[in-house]
């Protein structure tokens, strides 16, 4: 058996989900394997809740009192089991970032670490863990996804641990590191001789065919969910308030859109009081659809063909692109794009000023944070947040060239001084270098 055709049991006592829901005209659906209004328009589904079930369940105290992951929030997730799949994900550091602040001209700056989330250190745990957790509920035994990367890695881990049968698709021109932290899980994959476009299209053919559970197609509607924890944990962790500001990077634009959801079901059921936060996005030059939209006014999006080293959030037709759109404008937030020289450029700035390697996307979001703040569209009062949503080591090639090497030195005392007095010239000649 792949896949469940009849419609769930009744939502257990404890479900708060009612059902999935167009996006553009509202028509409901039943809680399955479905992402596509397909009885009326076409738009995407999305799940729909049952707010006064929530705010009769949950405080601050049950949250506080639940687990120390994205389960915490399990009220405000798409699942009815009372066992979800719980590999320790989500709750990552939310970092006073004092010393890049005060390089930015900033006073209220935090890092949002997902670097560090379990288990495949990116964001995309958190969408995976819901969608996996939805998926064996609905009765799949086989997952899927199309990836650009971190998606593949956190699909065939957490699909290992929970024993699900994996299939996941890749451009054949990935990093390294996200090759090989996917294969180590022993999952089949396809490395498809195309962009992530192209992957992308080829999944919907494959998820019409071979009745699996692809995250970020059938199930999109629950995967997309399990980034609204993102927005909970950075509202929890800055002692039950909403930011000011936050800046985070757009690939399909799904977290960004999501992050906002979750702002907005926390003032729903009065876990934290309503206040305007801007959203403001971040993309690479060489893949910047949404931005472009942004600068042109427009309020559609033109599809373009990727290039660019941060091939995680290389996605050219953007799913979600509008939403995103809608709301970095609505909430007089902005769209700003960054070159691949300030994408490095941003990755060494993070990880000299507060010691986190982050991923090409991170480097993103940090370089477009600079061009804010330099550019006076982040009120340096303001509490802002950046989402660095990925880990440096999986993105290796990006940095090499860019960075120092070590001195080889002898197992000698003075081939060390020698060494040292060398590395202390050298400091001092391109410290008197940068006051030219
Ligand atoms: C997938 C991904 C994103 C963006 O995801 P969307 O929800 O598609 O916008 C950002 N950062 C990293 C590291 C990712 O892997
Ligand atoms: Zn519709």
């Amino acid at each position: 058996m792949t896949q469940a055709v009849d419609t769930p049991r009744t939502a257990s006592r404890q479900a708060t989900f009612t059902g999935l829901k167009c996006k553009e005209c509202g028509e409901t659906y039943q809680p399955e394997a479905k992402h596509v209004c397909e009885d009326v328009c076409f738009g995407p589904l999305e799940v729909a809740y049952d707010y006064d079930a929530i705010r009769r369940q949950v405080t601050r105290e049950t949250i506080q009192a639940g687990p120390n992951s994205i389960w915490r929030y399990r009220a405000f997730l798409p699942v009815e089991t009372d066992t979800p799949i719980d590999v320790g994900t989500g709750m990552t550091p939310l970092l006073s970032a004092q010393r890049l602040a005060r390089r930015l001209g900033l006073k209220q700056l935090y890092i949002k670490n997902d670097a560090v989330n379990m288990p495949t250190l990116s964001f995309k745990d958190r969408v995976v863990s819901v969608a996996l957790t939805r998926a064996r509920e609905l009765g799949f035994t086989t997952v899927s996804c199309a990836s650009t990367g971190n998606l593949a890695n956190s699909t065939a881990a957490i699909a290992a641990h929970a024993g699900l049968e994996c299939c996941v698709f890749i451009p054949a021109d990935l990093e390294a590191g996200k090759i090989l932290g996917t294969l180590i899980y022993d999952p089949t994959v396809m490395a498809v001789q195309g962009n992530y476009d192209q992957v992308n299209r080829l999944c919907s053919e494959v998820a019409n065919t071979k009745g699996w559970g692809f995250v970020n197609i059938n199930l999109r509607p629950y995967y997309s969910e399990g980034s609204k924890t993102l927005g909970f944990e950075v509202a929890e962790q800055l002692g039950w308030q909403l930011p000011d500001h936050i800046v985070a990077p757009l690939a399909s634009g799904s977290l960004f859109s999501k992050i906002h959801k979750g702002f907005q079901e926390f003032i729903k059921v009065g876990l934290v009081e309503d206040k305007p936060v801007r959203f403001s996005g971040a993309q690479a030059e060489g893949c910047s659809p949404i931005s472009q939209a942004f600068k042109e006014g427009r309020d559609f999006i033109t599809p373009v063909k990727p290039n660019t080293i941060a091939k995680s959030i290389a996605i050219g037709n953007p799913a979600d692109g509008v939403y995103a759109l809608d709301i970095a404008r609505k909430t007089n937030g902005t769209i700003e794009d960054v070159t691949d020289a300030e994408i490095i450029e941003g990755i060494k700035l993070l990880a000299e000023t507060e010691g986190i390697f982050t991923e090409t996307a991170g480097g993103t979001t940090i370089a477009v944070l600079k061009k804010l703040a330099e550019a006076g569209k982040i009120n340096p009062d303001e509490t802002t947040v950046a989402y660095i949503t990925g880990n440096g080591l999986k993105t290796q090639e990006a940095v090499k060239g860019y960075i120092g090497e070590p001195l080889t030195i002898e197992p000698k005392l003075n081939s060390f001084e020698r060494a040292w007095e060398r590395a202390n010239t050298l400091n001092r000649l391109e410290w008197q270098q940068t006051l030219v």
